[in-house]
């Protein structure tokens, strides 16, 4: 892989915070994405979702597919780009690593329970899983990855938790989240991986939310006809392919329409990339960080990708039968941390032996543990312990 000079070099890499000897074969990068794949929580996303809860149906996306689709974006992206491949798919395999079960709902639904502890964020969180929660090495927490790993999973981070972090490791991946000291100096960015893991990430649920949208029948391709983006690619599919108009080849117009977007897309963020770093120029890694972002869209694709996005906001997310289902897993994500908080016996016995450590009177750092046990659940198993500790019929949350 030949890189460009403003890629991020794994021979230049800020590091990992316990030191290790070097693998013989494989670069840091190619480390961090392999521990990834290794850990208990990649495991588990596939068993979480994001708009459809996982018991129905096999054909919508989990976490799982979702994370390797930006993987797949991101990568052919950075190719072009010459950025690390091998650090943006470690990047977007891990940035999902953090969610919660019944997806946004159950994130939802967890930060108004962790409100009086210092709330929850999801992409904290899965730093948190790298960082703190998976228990695989003798000498330490976590999965030890380098720095640059880190700062791309850490995507958005409130300057409540970012002076944490801070606290704990100066300078590191929180700082840029933190108020600077200069009111006119430029937003120090993460690296053109993470930045294009971000966008990859965009990229990818845009896409596979109309797939997954048209399949459960809750919007239709007549609606989404008023979607200027895939609008334009619709048609485009049927001047090249007039038989796609029958009826019973909807399905491959609907694939053969995302497709088209998905590749105007990519080649859209090449251009408007290789435009942004022709004007910026940086000659190296660090210099591309404070340039501002410089991954992007082109101003038209830009405004059509957010009129995609209010458009599944509106329809999809926002949709009557979706709202149903998500106020049923709020309420189940409610019920298990009031039952967990208050009685932390009936926690996992690794999560109850945490909460033994802490001081009794430390309910925050209490509450901290079963946000941790909760969002490490995916959504069948933590519907099966609803109904195991709590059933159907009471609820905690209510007593
Ligand atoms: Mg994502």
């Amino acid at each position: 892989m030949t890189l460009a000079r403003y890629a991020c070099d794994p021979a230049l890499s800020r590091g990992r915070r316990f030191a290790e000897v070097a693998a013989p074969t494989r670069t840091d990068y190619q480390r961090d994405r392999d521990r990834i794949v290794h850990s208990s929580a990649f495991r588990r996303l596939v068993y979480k979702t994001q708009v459809f809860l996982n018991h129905e149906g096999d054909l919508f996306r989990t976490r799982l597919t979702h994370s390797l689709e930006v993987a797949q974006l991101g990568r052919s992206v950075a190719r072009t780009l010459g950025l690390n491949e091998d650090l943006v798919e470690a990047i977007a395999l891990a940035h999902d690593l953090g969610h919660t079960p019944f997806g946004h709902a159950g994130q939802d639904a967890l930060n108004d329970c962790m409100a009086e502890y210092g709330g929850f964020e999801h992409n904290l969180q899965s730093l948190r899983v790298v960082d703190e929660l998976e228990e695989r090495y003798p000498d330490f927490n976590g999965l030890n990855l380098t720095f640059e790993t880190r700062e791309g999973i850490l995507k958005h981070c409130s300057v409540a938790n970012a002076l944490v972090l801070e606290a704990n490791e100066p300078g590191g991946v929180a700082r840029r989240f933190l108020p600077s000291a200069t009111p006119d100096a430029v937003r120090l960015q993460p690296s053109l991986e993470a930045q294009l893991c971000n966008l990859a990430d965009e990229i990818a649920y845009n896409a596979h939310d109309i797939d997954d949208g048209v399949r459960s029948g809750l919007i239709t391709l007549e609606q989404l006809c008023e979607v200027e983006l895939f609008e334009t690619f619709r048609r485009q599919a049927l001047a090249q392919h007039s038989k796609l108009g029958d009826a019973a080849q909807s399905r491959r117009l609907l694939y053969d329409t995302i497709r088209r977007m998905l590749s105007a897309q990519v080649y859209d963020v090449i251009a408007a990339t290789q435009d942004a770093l022709a004007q910026a120029a940086p000659s190296n890694a660090t210099q591309a960080r404070q340039a501002g972002p410089l991954l992007c869209f082109g101003a038209d694709m830009r405004r059509q990708s957010s009129l995609l996005k209010r458009f599944l906001h509106q329809n999809l997310y926002r949709h009557p039968q979706v709202v149903q289902t998500t106020g049923q897993a709020k309420q189940r994500v409610r019920d298990l941390f009031a039952l967990f908080l208050h009685d932390p016996q009936t926690l996992q016995a690794g999560f109850a032996a945490r909460v033994q450590a802490l001081q009794a009177t430390d309910t925050i750092g209490r509450a901290r543990v079963v946000s941790d046990y909760i969002a490490g659940m995916t959504d069948r198993y933590a519907t099966h312990e609803h109904e195991r500790l709590i059933g159907t019929s009471t609820s905690v949350a209510q007593v």
